[in-house]
């Protein structure tokens, strides 16, 4: 990897009013950044911040896109809809969608599917439950939701981001430790490298708890491409931390 990429997910937090004041103060800390920057924003904002994301080096992000092209599917976002507001990724198989709204590996796998297909960057996550991880079975699972998208999407695998984000950290201030994140992500990496000869083109992040004062430490390992910011993205300063710490 030559680039980190530091991606925010605001999930559902934010305002017209919140939005402005986040952004500007991202954009105006900024300095001849080393990484990549996403922001990926609730699908109502999306207008709004590709407004106040142009010309920046930010790229614009959504949380989730719509397995189906389109048609009667209400309340879902094609990929085609976020092409049209600038869209460079999105993020795909979070665990909250997981978790609370029943997605599957397979549902994730064409998910990420369609957004490839439609010209926007998946942003696949996958990771283990803490009761996962108590049982010793954290590289089973992480390898099984992989795995799902490596086979369903063959060709195009190499243009995919992954996220390693283990929902024990997600939200709870617990961080997996840099070794134990590592240890994970050179699985991912691993099963990448058997999957297509251009692995190298892969980025995989780490999500869970990623702070200003622990980003370092974790984007200094090895395996550890870049993050994915739920709480630390909505402060202005600490996302500004994070970033000055990926290169
Ligand atoms: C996330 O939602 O992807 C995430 C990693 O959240 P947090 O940083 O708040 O744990």
């Amino acid at each position: 990897m030559s680039r980190k990429l530091i991606a925010g997910n605001w999930k559902m937090n934010g305002s017209l009013a919140a939005n402005e004041a986040l952004l500007k103060g991202v954009l105006g800390g900024l300095n001849a950044p080393a990484c990549d920057i996403a922001v990926c924003v609730p699908s109502a904002y999306l207008a709004q911040c590709q407004t106040l994301l142009a010309g920046s080096p930010v790229a614009l992000g959504a949380q989730d896109v719509s397995q189906h092209e389109a048609g009667a599917f209400t309340g879902e976002i094609s990929t085609a809809m976020l092409k049209e507001f600038g869209v460079r990724y999105a993020i795909v198989g979070h665990s909250e969608r997981r978790q609370y709204h029943g997605e599957t590996d397979a549902v994730v796998a064409a998910k990420a599917q369609r957004a490839l297909a439609g010209g926007v960057t998946p942003i696949v996550c996958v990771g283990e439950t803490l009761a996962e991880r108590e049982a010793g079975k954290t590289e089973e699972v992480v390898k099984r939701q992989l795995a799902a998208v490596i086979h369903l999407n063959g060709h195009c695998i190499s243009e995919i981001v992954v996220a390693y984000e283990p929902v024990w950290a997600i939200g709870t201030g617990k961080t997996a430790t840099p070794e134990q994140a590592q240890a994970v992500h050179a699985v991912l990496r691993a099963q990448l490298k058997a999957a297509t000869p251009q692995s190298d083109r892969i980025a995989i992040l780490y999500g869970g708890s990623m702070n200003a004062a622990n980003a370092a430490q974790l984007l200094a390992q090895p395996d550890i491409d870049g993050g994915l910011i739920g709480g630390a993205a909505l402060k202005a300063p600490d996302f500004l931390t994070i970033i000055a710490a990926a290169h």
